[in-house]
C-alpha cells in the first residue's frame, strides 16, 4: 500500500477531523535497522534496533508532530504558525507551513544552529528571527506572542505535536510485532519522550501490544536539568539539538520514566560524540550529535544490570548527520591532498 504520511496511516488515533485537511509530506515510515556491530560491542545480550527518523522528509522526527499541528491550523482556519527552536523545528515548521499556504514564522537562538536547519527555514520561506539569547528564551518569547496575537504555537506545548509524534512508538510496535522492552531516546525539551510513552500505552490499551517498554532518556551532561533536578541557566553541549535547560514537558518526562520504572541519565559530550561516530562508522547510519545520546545511553548502561539479559531494545535516532557538517568535519582526520599521481594517491589510500 502506498505510504500516504502518518496521518493518513493512524488518521484513527489522531485529532484531525477531516482527511481532506491533511497537510503532509508523507512523513513517517522510517527504518528499524537492526545495529549488529554494537550488538556484539556489548557486554550485556540485547537485540538492538535503531529507528533512524534522520529518514523522515526535514530529516528529523519532528515531522511527524508538524503534520499534526500545522493540519490542525488549517482545519481551524488559522493563518500563521510560530515556534521557537534549536533547528529541526524550525526546519519542520518551514516545511509545512510552505506546503499548506501558511505562514511560519520562527525564533533562534543566534549563532547555535546547526547550519543545514538554518539553510532549511530559510530555503522554505520562513520568517526567521535571530535573538541574543537561548532556546528557553526563544520559547518565552514565542509563547507570550502566541498568546496575545493570531500565530499559533507549533513548539511541542502544542499537543497536536505529541499526538502525531507517538506515530513513532506505533511503527515501532507494527514492525516488530511486539512493544520492546526498553526504549531509548535523547531528551531535550522532553516533548518526544512524553510522545512514545503515550503512544506505547495506547497501543498496550487498546490490546495492539502486550508489554510496555522501560523508558530510558538521555540528556547531555552540560544541559541536564532533569537528572539534576533543577534548571540550568547556561547550557552547553555540542548537542545544540538538545541545549535546553528548562524543559516545556519535564513533569511529563519524569512521569514517563516513573510509570515505566524507567530512567533519565546524561552523557558527556565526548561519550555523545563517541557514540556519533561508532554510528557512522560501525553500522553505517549518520545521525547528528544529539541523536547519538540514546546510543550513548546504552553504551553507558550497558553491563551496570540496568538491562535484562535477552532484551529488545530500540533507540530513536532523531535527526540526520547532514544537518551539522561543521561537527562531522570538526570531529574527523583531515583528508591529505596529493598531487595528480598514482604513487602519491596509493599510499594515502593504503593500497
Ligand atoms: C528536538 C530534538 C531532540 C529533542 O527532543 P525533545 O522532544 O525536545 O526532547 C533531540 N534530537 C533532535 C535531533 C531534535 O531535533
Amino acid at each position: 500500500m502506498e505510504w500516504k504520511g502518518v496521518l493518513h496511516r493512524y488518521f484513527d488515533h489522531l485529532p484531525i477531523e477531516k482527511r481532506k485537511n491533511i497537510v503532509s509530506l508523507n512523513e513517517g515510515n522510517t527504518p528499524l535497522i537492526r545495529a549488529n556491530s554494537i550488538e556484539e560491542k556489548l557486554e550485556d545480550d540485547l537485540e538492538v534496533y535503531l529507528k533512524y527518523e534522520g529518514a523522515n522528509p526535514t530529516c528529523s522526527f519532528k515531522d511527524r508532530g508538524m503534520t499534526v499541528a500545522v493540519s490542525k491550523a488549517v482545519e481551524r482556519g488559522e493563518k500563521a504558525v510560530i515556534c521557537a527552536s534549536t533547528g529541526n523545528t524550525s526546519a519542520s515548521a518551514a516545511a509545512f507551513a510552505a506546503r499548506s499556504g501558511l505562514e511560519a514564522i520562527v525564533v533562534i537562538p543566534e549563532g547555535k544552529i546547526a547550519f543545514g536547519k538554518l539553510s532549511q527555514a530559510m530555503m522554505h520561506g520562513a520568517r526567521v528571527v535571530q535573538i541574543r539569547g537561548n532556546f528557553d528564551e526563544a520559547l518565552e518569547l514565542v509563547l507570550e506572542i502566541s498568546e496575545n496575537y493570531p500565530v499559533t504555537l507549533v513548539n511541542s506545548l502544542n499537543p497536536n505535536r505529541i499526538e502525531g509524534q507517538k506515530t513513532a512508538s506505533f511503527e515501532i510496535s507494527d514492525f516488530l510485532g511486539r512493544a520492546p522492552d526498553y526504549h531509548l531516546l535523547p531528551v531535550g525539551n522532553a516533548g518526544n519522550i512524553t510522545a512514545y510513552w503515550k503512544g506505547y500505552k495506547e497501543y498496550y490499551e487498546s490490546g495492539e501490544t502486550e508489554r510496555l517498554p522501560r523508558m530510558t532518556g538521555f540528556q547531555a551532561a552540560g544541559a541536564s536539568p532533569i537528572v539534576n533536578g533543577e534548571k540550568v541557566e547556561n547550557p552547553e553541549t555540542v548537542a545544540t539539538a538538545i541545549r535546553i535547560g528548562n524543559p516545556a514537558s519535564w513533569e511529563k518526562a519524569e512521569n514517563a520514566r516513573d510509570e515505566s520504572g524507567g530512567m533519565i541519565g546524561k552523557a558527556t559530550d565526548e561519550e555523545l560524540v563517541d557514540a556519533y561516530r561508532v554510528l557512522a562508522d560501525t553500522e553505517g547510519v549518520f545521525c547528528e550529535p544529539a541523536s547519538a545520546a540514546s546510543v550513548a545511553g546504552l553504551l553507558k548502561m550497558d553491563g551496570t544490570g540496568y538491562f535484562d539479559q535477552g532484551s529488545v531494545l530500540t533507540c530513536t535516532l532523531t535527526g540526520h548527520g547532514l544537518k551539522d557538517p561543521d561537527i562531522a568535519i570538526d570531529s574527523s582526520p583531515e583528508p591529505k591532498t596529493v598531487g595528480v599521481d598514482v604513487d602519491e594517491v596509493l599510499e594515502v589510500a593504503d593500497i
